[in-house]
């Protein structure tokens, strides 16, 4: 794809979030306060541009999530033909989500990445801290009465089982709803273009953000955000590294070191385009030619990963939910956190393997607990390049479940995973 576009895409956004930063710093510490630099720059031009941003980008949530996750579910529907398989690889992607969004909760909370930043200063009117549920009516919650009504509200648990169930009887009515499975995988489309189209205005919503942010506090959102980004990086490092490499070595006895090596390519190709959907091919080569795993299994389980599969992407919410739960001071108790996990793996599953998705669908896990979306602009000036990290991760994730469970179906051959030079000849591949 356009791999030149994101790179320069992804280089403008690092520049316009030094350039707010260092913009925003300058307005709080040197200039005065008064009618230019707060009614005009930091209330006005600023506030509307990052904040139109902000709105458009949270336009696409209910549409891009209902589609996205319809086309998935119509892929998962399909795994019924596959059976066994089917149904472990789905448990071995819900199971590997849930435990990242548990190591992101456990680490963000050892970390503290928000304390120390009072954003409630920068809280605006439009913010809304959603009223708190208990355990069993958010549960119940999740089926809709209505769900146009809850499309139209915008409420993402009961549009994911909505949307979920269309997808499965979609697959299932195969031919016979070959029209609507059409329209849907067509709007996705629609919506996927209106996304990329969107993330193109990202640096100047990012310059806008980030120096309203940084001219309200100075520099005392850097030390928080750091410490949110190191967070999120050391959460990654621990899946990919402890979790991942534990799983395999336990369920299929191969070496977590020949693992990494062959696949390191790979990662470093979603790292550079954030997108997991580009990687499939090579993920699937790689597997193949390099570890020996059969393109029977694989040629089903990444596409499928790569859609529904994103344990980068909730080891981001995780962290980010901390962060913003401290940062505005807010209490998050057990049941809270139980609802992240739940709504951050069904993100996982709605969040499209394009860039910058992650961002929209956190705005669901933050409304999820009652968090005020205000605290994603702040962390949507550095979200590009943990965007990279978590993208590599989520290609690792779908990888170390397919060599598991290929492994389990007797589909490895072990001669060519043990083999350092297997795959190094040229092959070639349609
Ligand atoms: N960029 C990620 C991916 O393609 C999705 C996201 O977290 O935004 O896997």
């Amino acid at each position: 794809m356009n791999k030149k576009k994101r790179i320069g895409l992804t280089t403008a956004i690092f520049i316009a979030l030094l350039g707010g930063a260092a913009v925003g710093v300058f307005l709080h510490y040197a200039v005065p306060a008064g009618t230019f630099r707060d009614e005009f720059l930091i209330n006005g031009v600023f506030y509307v541009v990052g904040n139109g941003f902000v709105r458009l980008m949270q336009m696409l949530v209910v549409p891009l999530v209902f589609c996205s996750l319809i086309c998935g579910s119509m892929a998962m529907g399909d795994t019924k033909k596959l059976g066994k398989i089917g149904v472990k690889t789905l448990a071995f992607y819900i199971a590997t989500t849930a435990l990242a969004i548990t190591v992101a909760l456990l680490l963000a909370n050892v970390i503290d990445p928000g304390k120390g930043l009072d954003m409630s200063s920068i809280e605006t009117a439009q913010v809304a801290i959603g009223e708190k549920m208990s355990l069993a009516d958010t549960l119940l919650n999740i089926i809709p009465t209505n769900p146009i009504g809850a499309l139209a509200n915008g409420e993402m648990l009961p549009v994911i089982l909505f949307a979920l169930m269309v997808g499965i009887i979609l697959a299932k009515l195969g031919e016979n709803a070959e029209t609507v499975g059409n329209f849907f995988s067509q709007f996705n489309d629609v919506m996927m273009e209106m996304t990329s189209v969107i993330m193109k205005l990202a640096p100047y919503g990012v310059f806008c953000l980030i120096a309203k942010t940084f001219s309200g506090i100075g520099f005392d959102a850097f030390i928080p955000l750091l410490k949110y980004m190191a967070g999120v990086l050391l959460a990654l490092a621990v899946q990919c590294t402890v979790v991942y490499m534990a799983m395999l070595k336990g369920f299929t006895g191969l070496s977590p070191w020949m693992f990494l090596k062959k696949f390191l390519p790979v990662m470093g190709f979603a790292f550079s385009t954030a997108t997991s959907n580009a990687t499939i091919p090579m993920s699937v080569d790689t597997l193949h030619e390099k570890m020996g795993v059969s393109k029977r299994i694989s040629s089903f389980t990444i596409p499928l990963g790569a859609t529904i599969n994103m344990d980068g992407t909730a080891i981001m919410q995780g962290v980010a939910v901390v962060f913003a739960a401290q940062a505005f001071g807010i209490g998050l108790d057990m049941s809270d956190y139980l609802t992240v996990i739940l709504t951050a793996t069904l993100a996982s599953v709605g969040t499209a393997g394009v860039p910058g998705v992650g961002l929209i669908t956190l705005s669901m896990v933050f409304n999820s607990v009652g968090l005020p979306v205000e605290a994603i602009a702040l962390i949507m000036g550095i979200d590009r390049i943990l965007d990279m990290c978590r993208t590599a991760v989520n290609i690792t994730g779908d990888a170390v479940c397919t060599t598991i469970v290929a492994s389990q179906e007797k589909a490895v051959n072990r001669e060519v995973f043990e083999n350092p030079k297997a795959g190094s000849e040229p092959e070639t591949e349609g």
